[in-house]
């Protein structure tokens, strides 16, 4: 199959594809999602086939309009209303119960919840309004490699498997969105997966504590968000984090070993161990705003470098703010390795 490239004039060409079943990538604020009708269980099997997506990982549908919602949904809480008014369009993802059977349990994964999201990107927004119906939106790639951050990113891993790719430059936040689950029968909202809009912020708006789903608090616990027992986000080549002040030590410890190192950071780490290492990607601050966005694309460029990598080293951030949705991504990057000195 040729893959299309839908430039902004292109929509509505876009969205015929998908009313007839077909796959297009579509351009978010947090990363490219794998676009296809959520009302056809045909084009969502496609999805999950063209990923090598686990069929027991659920997806998000994605709406234009949160009065989309009410179609699956009965009865919105204040609380879901409230968050939808404040957050959409934007990375916060929220989970609800369901009308039974208003939604095929090929995207739900049979359970009786859903996953709904209005993202911020006119261009997807109009995508969706043009198709006249919501569409599903896994990261468009494949399956437990990190998640596409550009239109070349989405091109490297499925051209040829999908219908088109409609274009949106490069993503502005570059992790997934946050979930938050607002099924729990107590009433309680709880973070299933971190993202941009953080326990903080949501706390703010609602008045009230937001809890963190334990596994993401404890080792061992099987994750209310099935997709997040999956390993993840991982290039080939070995990851390892290195908290600030071990980077001394990491490098020369690297160098002793004559590993190929490549160095994911900000320009302030960056600066200092450049002449030590083959090959780094700078973040284009010291933030962890920067570090979020950068990365998924720092991660391929490495994994990809002719340098012929064989240990990345990523700068750890604290857990706090955008912090929490990059360490909980670059944990699974590293499979959980911290540099210690030995
Ligand atoms: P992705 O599509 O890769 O961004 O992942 C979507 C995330 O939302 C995964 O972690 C899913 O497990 C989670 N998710 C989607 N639907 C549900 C649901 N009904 N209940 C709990 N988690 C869900
Ligand atoms: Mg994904």
């Amino acid at each position: 199959m040729e893959t299309k490239i839908f430039d902004q004039q292109h929509i509505a060409e876009a969205a015929a594809v998908i009313a007839n079943g077909g796959l297009v990538a579509f351009p978010t604020e947090t990363v490219y999602g794998l676009g296809a009708s959520a009302l056809l269980p045909d084009a969502v099997a496609q999805v999950y086939q063209v990923k090598g997506r686990p069929s027991d990982n659920p997806l998000i549908v994605h709406v234009a309009a949160p009065t989309q919602v009410e179609t699956y949904v009965d009865n919105l809480s204040p609380m879901a209303k409230q968050l939808m008014q404040t957050f959409w369009p934007g990375p916060l993802t929220l989970i609800f119960n369901i009308k039974p059977n208003s939604l095929p349990s090929i995207v739900t994964g049979g359970l009786p919840t859903a996953a709904f999201r209005m993202p911020d990107h006119p261009q997807t927004v109009a995508l969706i309004q043009q198709a006249q119906q919501p569409l599903v939106g896994p990261s468009a790639n494949t399956s437990g490699k990190p998640s596409p951050t550009s239109v070349d990113h989405v091109w490297h891993d499925l051209h040829g498997k999908i219908a088109g790719i409609l274009e949106g430059g490069a993503t502005r936040i570059g992790v997934e969105s946050t979930v938050l689950d607002l099924s729990d029968p107590s009433g309680t909202p709880i973070i299933l997966r971190p993202g941009a809009i953080t326990k903080e912020q949501l706390e703010a708006v609602l008045e009230r504590d937001v809890l963190l789903d334990k596994h993401l608090v404890s080792a061992g616990e099987t994750p209310k968000a099935p997709g997040m027992k999956y390993k993840h986000y991982a290039p080939n080549t070995r990851v390892m984090m290195v908290k600030d002040a071990d980077w001394a030590a990491a490098t020369a410890w690297a160098q002793a070993n004559h590993f190929k190192v490549g160095v994911l950071a900000g320009p302030e780490i960056a600066e200092r161990v450049r002449t030590e290492t083959a090959a780094v990607y700078q973040y284009f601050n010291d933030s962890a705003e920067a570090a979020a966005r950068g990365l998924f694309a720092g991660l391929r460029a490495l994994d990809e470098s002719t340098a012929g990598l064989n240990l990345l080293l990523a700068a750890a951030f604290p857990e706090e703010g955008i912090g929490a949705a990059y360490m909980n991504r670059l944990k699974k990057a590293a499979n959980h390795e911290y540099f210690q000195e030995k």
